[in-house]
């Protein structure tokens, strides 16, 4: 995904690790995704830039080119990013606190 290479390169290059990025039905729930979950679709990605805060890459997201299709979800130990206003749903969408 290009966003990911550009949350890669932006403000200090470091790797992006990527949690979670396609679950089949099955492990979705597994893992307790909700049915709806962007992760179905190809279009989501849990993730971690190396040497930074989950927080300050979702503060980093929200500048992001395109911000306004987004879906970004703060977690305590990644962010969750997704495309979903690219697929035509409603976006954007912001969730969560990193507590
Ligand atoms: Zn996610």
């Amino acid at each position: 995904m290009m966003l990911l290479e550009w949350v890669r390169r932006t403000d200090g290059e470091a790797p992006v690790l990527v949690n979670s990025w396609y679950r089949d039905p099955a492990y979705n729930a597994a893992v307790g995704g909700v049915s709806h979950s962007m992760h179905l679709t190809l279009g989501a990605a849990d993730i971690v830039k190396v040497g930074w805060s989950p927080a300050d890459v979702a503060d980093l997201l929200g500048h992001a080119p395109h911000k306004h299709m987004l879906g970004i979800g703060r977690y305590k130990s990644f962010t969750h990013i997704d495309i979903r206003g690219m697929i035509g749903r409603p976006a954007p969408a912001r969730w969560g606190s990193n507590e």
